[in-house]
């Protein structure tokens, strides 16, 4: 009887116990998610907190169009004169004012008292609303609702500033967030240029404080783009501008979108519009190197956070193109970016799974990006050219397929090929972690639908996903914003 009693107590005071230590296992589960933000994800400010504080970037709407008067005469005059001087004369001044609140100095560091509005924080601390795009409000908010808004955080930071320093910052803010939750590990979500800063966190400081990144249309490769603008090649493709403009005009309607494609596929065959396209690249011509050396290297080739974002292989080209070979401030700090991390990115990513961190990509494709570059034709998400985000997949150019005969390039003894023909991620970093989506934008996740959930699926991992584990999320899917549904690619 005595025995049996004593049972019984002792079992009531376990159970007791494990009701009482249960909430603690449970709330020590959750780790806190980290979303390393994209370029100017909250304005930059000048004069912060004082009577004269101003949004300054993105420059506001009149602070361009109240150039526009100004700039009339002197378009309508060099077509007659073509007196490019004059007309670079009289626009010049009108840009360099629209950079002149976020110009940076020889030295690489702000002219002005120009920084971020908002602070980096949990969403518990009110950050829902910071974010000037929607999408990026609604990834946060749906990550917020599903891990707590205690456990949801945002690093945010002036994108114009060298990102091996920015990643400094991020350290501090992940001591002081594993600190604040009692725990070691946290998930980065690192969005577009925040892979960079990612990049650069991983290279300094290891990943001995994180369980999952995932890398959502990352810059982590630089961008095609900057490496050719930054290299002087720069031009007006005309099959690029109007698949810019039936983009423009189909909305978010992919079967409108190839009818307006095929009317101006029709356009571009009768070379009707190619004087306009010829007076385009005579403009170039005639105007670059005073828009280089008056202007472009003044603001953004000060900016070591834009440099940053070269691609690797084009970084030496760009530098002299720039500088003529010339070292400065700026240089230095470029120089040790691509030096200690951007010729490196394989090799760190590789580093972290190996250490055990959960990783993954998303990147996508089937968008036109600015059609001002001599690439323009790569597939892309819309802002970054879809090779980079990729980690190097093959893409076919835009409108094109790899060909009936196209054969895989890695044989890994998966199909790494897409059904419509256009992409081979055998050749990239990461074939088996890397998710690729058709027709969706650098950064639209939009909160009905599923594309959120994918993020939060890929972020909260015990461990390593591959494309091949979850029948709603395999490597090649399409997204509709119609439905709002990402559905595997046919
Ligand atoms: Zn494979």
């Amino acid at each position: 009887m005595q025995t049996s009693k004593r049972i019984a107590s002792l079992c009531l005071a376990l159970l007791l116990a494990v009701a009482f230590l249960a909430p603690c296992f449970a709330e020590s589960k959750v780790t806190p998610i980290i979303m390393v933000t994209g370029m100017n994800a909250v304005p930059l400010v000048k004069d912060q907190g004082t009577d004269q504080e101003t949004v300054v970037w993105a420059p506001p709407a009149e602070a361009i169009t109240s150039k526009i008067p100004q700039l009339i005469w002197p378009t309508i005059s060099v077509m007659f004169t073509r007196n490019w001087d004059k007309f670079m004369d009289a626009v010049l001044p009108l840009v360099n004012e629209v950079f002149e609140p976020v110009r940076y100095t020889e030295l690489g560091k702000t002219l002005y008292d120009v920084t971020t509005d908002t602070m980096s924080g949990s969403y518990a601390e009110n950050h829902s609303s910071s974010f000037l795009n929607e999408a990026g409000r609604d990834l946060g908010q749906y990550l917020a609702d599903k891990v707590g808004a205690d456990n949801m955080y945002l690093f945010i930071y002036d994108w114009r500033q060298d990102l091996y320093q920015v990643a400094q910052e991020l350290n501090t803010f992940v001591e002081q967030v594993k600190a604040d939750h009692h725990c070691d590990k946290v998930d980065f979500v690192s969005v577009s240029m925040g892979s960079v800063v990612t990049n650069c966190y991983l290279a300094q400081f290891g990943c001995d404080s994180l369980e999952n990144v995932t890398l959502v249309s990352p810059a982590f490769t630089g961008l095609s783009l900057l490496g050719d603008v930054f290299c002087g090649r720069v031009c007006f493709k005309e099959a690029a501008v109007y698949r810019i403009l039936a983009q423009v005009m189909a909305g978010h309607d992919t079967a409108k979108e190839e009818k307006i494609n095929k009317l101006f596929g029709i356009l571009l065959k009768t070379r009707l519009m190619a004087p306009l396209f010829r007076f385009g690249d005579t403009m170039v011509e005639a105007t670059k190197d005073r828009v280089f050396a008056e202007t472009f290297v003044e603001s953004f080739g000060r900016m070591p956070g834009i440099l940053e974002l070269i691609p690797a292989a084009k970084y030496q080209e760009a530098k002299q193109f720039l500088y003529h070979g010339e070292e400065n401030a700026i240089t230095k700090l470029t120089d040790r970016y691509f030096e200690q991390v951007g010729s490196h990115v394989e090799e760190i990513y590789k580093g972290i799974q190996e250490k055990g961190v959960n990783f993954a990509i998303i990147s996508c494709y089937g968008r036109q990006s600015a059609p001002v570059y001599e690439n323009s034709d790569n597939q892309s998400d819309g802002i970054i050219d879809s090779c980079n985000t990729s980690g190097f997949a093959t893409f076919a150019k835009h409108g094109a397929t790899l060909g009936s005969d196209y054969k895989q390039a890695v044989d890994c003894g998966h199909n790494h090929l897409s059904g419509d023909g256009i992409v081979d991620v055998s050749t990239a970093m990461f074939p088996e972690c890397t998710w690729i989506i058709k027709h969706f934008e650098h950064f639209n996740y939009e909160y009905e639908g599923n594309s959120c959930a994918l993020v939060y699926w890929l972020t909260t991992r015990t461990e390593q996903a591959t494309v091949f584990d979850n029948p709603e999320f395999p490597q090649f899917m399409d997204y509709s914003y119609q439905t709002h549904m990402l559905t595997p690619l046919k």
